[in-house]
């Protein structure tokens, strides 16, 4: 019987969605007249309508607006309406497929791992062509827990079968969920930011690295010795 070494992990990379991987266009507050339009509404209901929706964001709340309003719709069909709407506003950052394609040439798993609703954050992927990139995807809402908490990077890893180590990165353009919740969790950070960087609260942990956007970051993860 022999005994082979261990095989080394495949480098582990956790990176954020929004404004990361991807931007959405045009104005968040177009939804509420947009959804008025779409519900023959007045121009005029689009505060309230903008105005519950903020209150709960949910199938739950789109029924209750669609109950205020009468309109023939169930809270589910009008959630399917918005999933479609926000994922249908959603583009990829320029470079990004061929930057998570370069890393996994090379070796590495990749997992996105972000805060948001499930079947918002999966439409998104889905429409940008993103799912096939990466080896798995953790939302905050099926997952049960957020970016900062560390819960979500170790849930993210343990659906790769993986636990973390501190060789480990996460790359993510906001401090207060992307780089606290890698610093929390003890793995190494790239903070996606214009250069030069903004100053961050002394409460916030410094980056290992900053990049201007995700291909650049992949390029410097590709660069560094392992
Ligand atoms: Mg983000």
């Amino acid at each position: 019987m022999f005994n082979y070494p261990p095989t080394p992990a495949s480098p582990l990379l956790l990176i954020d969605l929004d404004h990361t991987l991807v931007e959405r266009d045009g104005d968040p507050d177009a939804w509420a007249p947009a959804f008025c339009a779409a519900h023959d509404l007045p121009p005029e209901a689009a505060l309230v309508v903008r105005t519950l929706f903020q209150a709960d964001r949910s199938p739950t709340g789109l029924g209750r607006i669609g109950a205020r309003f009468r309109l023939p719709h169930s809270g589910a069909t009008l959630w399917e309406e918005h999933v479609t709407h926000e994922a249908g506003r959603t583009h990829l950052i320029p470079g990004v497929p061929e930057a998570l394609a370069a890393l996994r040439a090379a070796g590495w798993t990749i997992a996105v791992v972000t805060n948001g609703r499930a079947d918002i954050q999966r439409a998104k992927l889905a429409r940008t062509g993103l799912l096939p990139a990466v080896d798995a995807v953790c939302v905050s809402e099926e997952a049960g827990v957020r970016k900062p908490d560390p819960a979500i990077f170790h849930l993210a890893a343990a659906r790769l079968g993986r636990t973390l180590a501190p060789t480990d990165w996460m790359v993510g353009n906001n401090p207060a969920t992307d780089l606290c919740g890698a610093h929390a969790t003890g793995i190494r950070s790239i903070w996606i930011t214009p250069t030069p960087p903004p100053s961050l609260p002394p409460s916030h942990p410094t980056p290992t690295h900053t990049a201007p956007d995700t291909p650049t970051a992949a390029t410097l993860l590709l660069s560094l010795p392992r």
